[in-house]
């Protein structure tokens, strides 16, 4: 494959943006970032005219495919009505009916942009509610990019028996060590530490914020029973339970892990899969906690809150989502499924040790002697240099999963695809 037009765009990029990208997931990869041209419906197309069957799906939100013609001609309409009132439109309560409808713990909702900023606002109404400081998070979970949360993500893994080992730490440079002192961060799936934590810290506790699955780290599910004794413990010590759904929320489901797993937390935060691909975000949670930023004692704004744009997106999603009896979660259940099996039983006969683990709308990939991955120190031990020349290798034939192995199956990815997929992995391994 071909990258040239890739590899001198970013060479010019670099010189007005900051490496080149927008964001700095984005750096990196062999040959380097590239840049693309045009995506429609599970295909991606490249500057040099290379296509991709994408998994990336924008990282999550592109949940029914790239340019969806329904999705598209909704917001287009929405275009003509204007972009910001500066006050209240019509939308926002469609919108959030909707979401009160399918978000069990949705009594009340704000809407926003990103996922990061809807994080800020669930933990400072939680701080607010409790009259606490600290907010629990486990290590390889990822809530934004802010200060307070921006932290054991690429570390070291916490030391068995975890509770001297509860510092934090910071991923970036630059990064506030007073508000990273806001948090603690824990081992995830570990019920026994998380117990004994609280046993002797609870006073300082204001929340524990969790992926109900470690999705930003080796989409880990949770081990049977611990969303309910986490359930149970914030109960017990009167801590606010914060499921971060923002990319599980629309994508395990239309009531998302919540509704998976049976398990309400307390409030939740959305974003990517309910804009299909649109910048739209939400904080949605009881009532109790929700008003006091009804009253204006707990701040929550922004400039770009609820334009019309990401209104008629959540909208129209929601709507298709919801469609049919919700026949885009049976395709897509049905196709990641296929794959999923798919690979694990190529990697039988020509890898043993590549495995696949998660849901059919979100699984990863990845090269491990354990039979399963159940936490982050294990994630940790995983062969990575084999896992990146895997992913390279796909890319080079038209697959793309994201840089961490993460596949995101979308409604316009169907058994034609799928077939394509599971022939490119087996050349992939062929050649491995
Ligand atoms: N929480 C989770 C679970 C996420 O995956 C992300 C983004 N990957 C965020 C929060 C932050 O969202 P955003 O990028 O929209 O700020």
């Amino acid at each position: 494959m071909r990258h040239q037009k890739s590899i001198e765009y970013i060479m010019e990029a670099s010189q007005y943006i900051a490496g080149g990208v927008n964001s700095n997931v984005r750096l990196g990869g062999q040959p380097g970032p590239l840049c693309f041209k045009s995506a429609r419906g599970a295909l991606l197309t490249d500057l040099d005219g290379n296509e991709y069957i994408d998994y990336a799906a924008g990282m999550g939100p592109a949940l029914l495919g790239h340019a969806n013609e329904d999705l598209v001609r909704a917001v287009s309409e929405s275009l003509h009505l204007g972009q910001l009132y500066a006050g209240q439109s019509e939308l926002e309560l469609e919108l959030a009916k909707r979401l009160q409808a399918v978000i069990p713990c949705a009594e009340l909702v704000r809407i926003g942009m990103s996922g990061s900023e809807m994080v800020q606002t669930a933990i400072r109404a939680a701080r607010s509610f409790t009259n606490r400081r600290k907010c629990i998070k486990f290590e390889g979970h990822y809530h934004g990019w802010f200060d307070n949360v921006l932290l054991n993500l690429t570390s070291s893994p916490i030391d068995p028996g975890c509770r001297s080992s509860t510092i934090p730490v910071r991923e970036s440079l630059g990064q506030s060590e007073a508000a990273a002192s806001d948090t603690v961060v824990l081992p995830w799936n570990d019920l026994k530490c998380l117990t004994e934590y609280l046993d002797e810290h609870v006073d300082d506790i204001a929340c524990i914020i969790m992926e109900p699955v470690m999705c930003n780290s080796g989409v880990i599910p949770p081990v049977a029973g611990y969303l309910e004794a986490v359930r149970a413990l914030c109960d017990k010590h009167s801590i606010v339970f914060v499921m971060d759904e923002v990319i599980t929320g629309f994508r395990l489901g239309i009531s998302g892990a919540q509704g998976k797993f049976g398990v309400i937390p307390d409030i939740a935060t959305y974003a990517k899969a309910f804009g299909g691909g649109f910048p739209v975000a939400a904080v949605a949670g009881k009532a109790t906690i929700m008003n006091a930023i009804g009253t204006g004692a707990v701040t929550h704004s922004g400039t770009y809150n609820a334009n019309l744009v990401s209104l008629s997106a959540g909208i129209a999603t929601i709507d298709l989502l919801r469609e049919n009896d919700g026949a885009v979660y049976k395709k897509i259940e049905r196709v990641g499924k296929a794959i999923m099996d798919g690979i694990r039983s190529i990697a039988t006969a020509n890898a043993p040790s590549l495995r696949v683990q998660g849901f059919p709308s979100v699984f990863n990939t990845y090269f491990s002697e354990s039979d399963g991955i159940r936490d982050y120190a294990q994630l940790k031990n995983c062969d990575n240099a084999r896992q990146r020349e895997f992913l390279g290798l796909l890319q080079d034939h038209g697959i793309r999963p994201t840089s961490r192995g993460t596949w995101f199956v979308t409604a316009a990815h169907d058994e034609n695809f799928v077939e394509k997929t599971l022939e490119a992995v087996r050349r992939v391994l062929d050649r491995m």
